[in-house]
């Protein structure tokens, strides 16, 4: 099916229904490449504090490609997926290197960088450079395969291959100069606030209602067809929340696997019970002044889960092979913690 006629009724609602966002203000190639990055498996409330203060503290892509691991990893601190900060950093330091700072403008050249696959290349040639290329997220795929009526499965690399060539050729023959921006953002848009993944979609509002197959035939509950992900995979763990005085005790993740180079709490495989935590303890030279139980927690990867329980813990000294002891100012300031201990945070002192 031809999307040509999805083109110019989008536009026009997107020039009525456009939200302000923070990116959306300055437009600027590093901008709406940072964002693109913090959106991918994140909310857009979610992101714009993290944007705001992203680019206070790093305002152009030179800045970026100076930054050390610490500032970029506490910068990012919550926001998960942290191989997508330490790629910001490896593409700035080779666009300075290779562009002299300034960001490449073509898809294919995009597509060289760390980090930038098919969509964020598109974001950026066809919002920061008007490349007429498309984006094709998940947001766009239920768009387009509601609106076509299609039961193809959009996990298949196949099927979002063709709606991108589609996509393409229907924006080439089809979108007034200078705006494949303006439509890559409405698609986004639309997906995102009236054909919504979860819950009836608001079709009274949508400007494809006449054209859209689900909508005509009352489809879109089966639509989009998405074969389901393998489970995860549950881990145990137990954590330790260690004070002495004002500190706690942190430790450095290993530089490679999930979350690598981030601080934690100390933590073991399994849930320990309270003998067993004792040894632990004991076998690390801490010794218990007072010792509890702290709340179950869960925290959810793409992968893996982790089930976690807990001991807080006030200890004689501070000490501990591979611990470090922290202040409550100094984690602030320089200890990214990942979000997966959140639960654990109201216990630190
Ligand atoms: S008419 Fe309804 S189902 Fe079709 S694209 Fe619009 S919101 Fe989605």
């Amino acid at each position: 099916m031809e999307l040509d006629g999805l083109i110019l009724p989008l536009l026009s609602w997107y020039q009525e229904n456009r939200r302000s966002l923070p990116w959306r203000e300055d437009p600027t190639p590093y901008h709406i490449w940072v964002s693109e990055i913090m959106l991918q498996q994140t909310r857009i409330e979610a992101v714009k504090g993290y944007y705001v203060r992203f680019l206070a503290a790093l305002p152009n892509i030179e800045a970026l490609s100076e930054a050390d691991e610490e500032t970029l990893l506490k910068l990012w601190q919550g926001l998960g997926y942290y191989n997508r900060v330490r790629n910001l950093h490896k593409a700035a330091v080779q666009i300075v290197a290779q562009y002299d700072g300034e960001m490449p403008g073509r898809y294919d050249e995009l597509l060289t960088l760390p980090g930038i696959g098919a969509y964020t290349a598109g974001a950026i040639a066809s919002i920061g450079f008007g490349e007429c290329v498309p984006c094709v997220d998940g947001n766009v795929l239920r768009v387009v395969k509601r609106y076509e009526g299609g039961f193809e499965d959009i996990a298949n690399e196949s099927v979002k291959r063709d709606v991108w060539q589609r996509l393409k050729s229907s924006m080439e023959q089809t979108l007034p100069e200078g705006s494949a921006g303006a439509f890559n953002e409405a698609l986004m848009e639309l997906g995102e606030v009236i054909c919504i993944p979860n819950g009836t979609p608001l079709c009274e509002k949508c400007p494809l209602a006449n054209q859209c197959v689900a909508h005509k035939k009352n489809l879109w509950q089966h639509l989009p067809v998405k074969s389901p992900k393998k489970a995860r995979r549950i881990e145990e763990r137990t954590v330790f929340v260690l004070r002495c005085e004002e500190s706690v005790a942190l430790r450095k993740r290993n530089e490679k696997g999930l979350l690598a180079g981030l601080w934690e709490l100390p933590q073991v495989e399994g849930h320990l019970s309270e003998e067993e935590a004792m040894i632990w303890l004991r076998e690390r030279g801490l010794e218990p002044v007072t010792f509890a139980k702290t709340d179950p927690a869960k925290h959810i990867f793409t992968h893996v889960e982790w089930h976690m329980s807990g001991y807080v813990v006030d200890v004689e000294a501070m000490a501990g092979e591979g611990l470090v002891w922290t202040k409550k100012a100094d984690r602030e300031a320089g200890y990214a913690l990942p979000s997966a201990l959140d639960g654990f945070l109201s216990y630190l002192s």
